[in-house]
């Protein structure tokens, strides 16, 4: 019995790996309806209290300007007692979102003005280093297979880096949170 313990405890990683993510899902929210002591690990890694997510001003509306933009405010002022409430007495809301800057997902109750890294323009091709490129022939120089070869034949326009640089703005993760706001 033991050594079948040790057995499958090396292969469940790979076997992990490879499993569809749909799957996962339905067996952490089937685990999460059957087993009491998983639910709340569940709830703790999914899930965070809105108290203890920073608000973020969007810098990129244009209309508010009162200069403050990317301040972060604490709707709920004491952390440490949002800590000590039992689950549940909180308005919870998910851990993760998609940053719409840099397409990283990232934790909502971590988020703060130095972990975003993006660049505000899009990238284009140089095409003068694509010499022996014609698009007549060869096609377009602009494709996802060029980008990855050629990383460093691509600038952003907001910053003249290139592909393989980092991000010229740093900023806090911007969830997209219009869907959110459009849910009457
Ligand atoms: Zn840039
Ligand atoms: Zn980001």
């Amino acid at each position: 019995m033991q050594s079948e313990t040790e057995s499958t405890d090396h292969k469940i990683s790979p076997a992990l790996s490879a499993a569809p993510r749909e799957l996962l899902e339905d067996v952490i929210k089937e685990f999460y309806l059957k087993v009491p002591s998983v639910r709340e690990m569940v709830i703790s890694k999914l899930l965070v209290n809105e108290g203890d997510v920073p608000e973020v001003f969007t810098s990129d509306s244009e209309e508010d300007s009162d200069g403050d933009e990317n301040r972060p405010v604490k709707k709920d002022a004491d952390p440490l007692e949002a800590k000590t409430q039992p689950t549940g007495s909180k308005r919870l809301r998910s851990r993760y979102a998609r940053c719409i800057n840099c397409e990283n997902i990232f934790d909502v109750s971590k988020n703060t003005s130095q972990s975003c890294r993006y660049h505000s323009d899009a990238s284009i091709p140089d095409e003068d280093l694509f010499p022996d490129h014609e698009e007549c022939t060869h096609g377009p120089i602009d494709t996802p297979e060029n980008r990855e070869n050629y990383p460093q034949n691509f600038f952003y326009e907001c910053c003249d880096r290139t592909l393989e640089e980092e991000g010229c703005e740093v900023s806090w993760h911007r969830e997209d949170t219009f869907k959110r706001q459009r849910i009457y």
